[in-house]
Formats: C-alpha cells, structure tokens, sequence
C-alpha cells in the first residue's frame, strides 16, 4: 500500500491510501503544485514572487511548489536540495532560469542527457533523454536553507517520485543536503540503509536492488564561483553516471566507490 498526500490535504501527515498502480508522475505533479504543508515556506515563496527581482519585475513568478521533470523512463535520477528564489521559483521547473540550472544543463548536454545546453523556461524546448531532475524540497526557503521539519514533510513527494521511476538505475544527488535527504527517504521505504557521508565523487552500491548513488556538489553559484566545483568535476560525475548505466562498467571496485552491500 501506497501512503499518498490528498490534493486537499494541507500537511503530509494527513495521508490517503492510493494503490501503487493509481499513482503517476501527472497525480503528483498536481498534488505537489497545491501543497501548502510548510507556512514558513508558503509565505517565502508567495513574498519572493511578489517583490521579484529587478531583472523579472515583468515576469509573472511561478511562486509555488515545483513538481520534478524530465523522463518517465529514467534511468538517471539528479536530486537537488530546492528550487531556487528567481530560477525555479520564477519558471515553474527545476534548475531552470538560474545558474544553477545552466550549469546543470550544459552538464547533461555534454553528457548527452539533455537536448540543449541551456534552460531557461517551461517552453525553451528542452527535452531530457533518460533522466529526471527533482529535489528534497518543493518550495524555495529563506537562504536556501530548509528546516529539517521541512524537509520531513516534503519527503512522501520524493518517495513516490523513487516508487514511480521505476527504471532508475543511478542517482546523482547535488550538495550534502540532498545525499541525506534521499538516504532518508530511503530508509524509510527500505530496512537496512547504512549511514554514509557525503563526498563529492563518491559514488555508494547500497544493495543488489537499489540504484548506484553518487554524491556530487551542489551547482551553486557558491560552489561554481569558488572553484570549488568545476565543470570538469561535473563531467566526471555524469561521465560516471553514463558508465555505470552500461553493465560492464558497473564493477563496485571502479575508482572511488564504496560497497555497502
Ligand atoms: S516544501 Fe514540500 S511539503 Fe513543504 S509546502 Fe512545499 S511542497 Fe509542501
């Protein structure tokens, strides 16, 4: 059985039962975009979609929570930590619209995940070849840092997102917040997932069953502008990515992997 948000249901507490084979990707998609469980968050991104910074003053802000997107079939899954303030909370879609987004997606388009090098908004045409973007919270928070609380109630969201895709067979999670929040997303769903630490590179076989997961830092504009994440770190990582989604690349003993299995 299923546990499931109501769209009408204002806290994830408050859960219906649905049936795994009544769920779909379109369901929560709409349910996530009526979701007010969090207030702090509510007020933050109605507030940041009313003031709008200068640049957007004629854009009419998204200013609600943002579904993940990308291809039903994936089987790379990129877990981000929250849309960002005038990117994803402008447009209506991950890593869209902001830096972080441009260097996640001239990223993908190198490695041949996505169909162009640039994301801008909901109808640029971009197109993603077997991936899927999402995060551990919908909503941008006050200086990107979500309440642990927060990122509690936003967890039923990636769970069905992880039931729904199906045919994911690696995970890549940007920045620590993401590594822990799907860690915990897991746990939760499954008995026996270990306590790892985040470590850009890394990449963890949990089980037989689960998918490869890789730890990556965040795109942020405090990463990419510090040097401390390259574009050349990024393409290890998808290329990473892309060889462990070929079986004969997939040995646990490639560089820097950890078998928890
Ligand atoms: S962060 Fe998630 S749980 Fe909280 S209001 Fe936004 S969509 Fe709902």
């Amino acid at each position: 059985m299923l546990l499931a948000l109501s769209p009408s249901s204002s806290w994830p507490g408050v859960l219906m039962s649905t049936q795994p084979e009544q769920d779909t990707l379109q369901r929560l998609s709409e349910e996530i975009i009526a979701c007010r469980a969090c207030p702090r968050l509510v007020t933050w991104r109605e507030e940041v979609a009313r003031v709008k910074r200068r640049a957007y003053r004629d854009w009419t802000y998204w200013g609600k929570p943002v579904p993940g997107f990308g291809d039903p079939e994936a089987r790379l899954l990129i877990i981000g930590l929250a849309p960002g303030a005038h990117g994803a909370n402008r447009t209506g879609r991950m890593f869209t619209g902001d830096d972080a987004g441009t260097w996640l997606m001239r990223a993908l388009h190198r490695a041949g995940f996505a169909n162009r090098p640039r994301s801008e908004h909901r109808d640029d045409g971009l197109c993603l070849h077997g991936a899927y973007i999402t995060a551990v919270v919908r909503c941008v928070p006050p200086k990107n840092r979500p309440t642990a609380q927060e990122i509690t109630n936003c967890r039923a969201f990636l769970q069905r997102e992880i039931r729904l895709l199906t045919h994911v067979r690696v995970v890549v999670t940007l920045g620590r917040i993401a590594f822990d929040g799907y860690l915990a997303a897991l746990r939760e769903m499954e008995s026996a997932i270990p306590r790892l630490r985040f470590s850009h590179g890394m990449h963890y076989h949990l089980s037989d069953d689960l998918p490869v997961l890789i730890a990556c830092y965040h795109t942020s504009r405090q990463n990419t502008q510090t040097g401390r994440l390259t574009e050349a770190m990024l393409d290890e990582v998808f290329a990473r990515a892309r060889s462990l989604l070929t079986p004969e690349d997939a040995s646990p003993d490639s560089p820097r992997s950890f078998d928890t299995r």
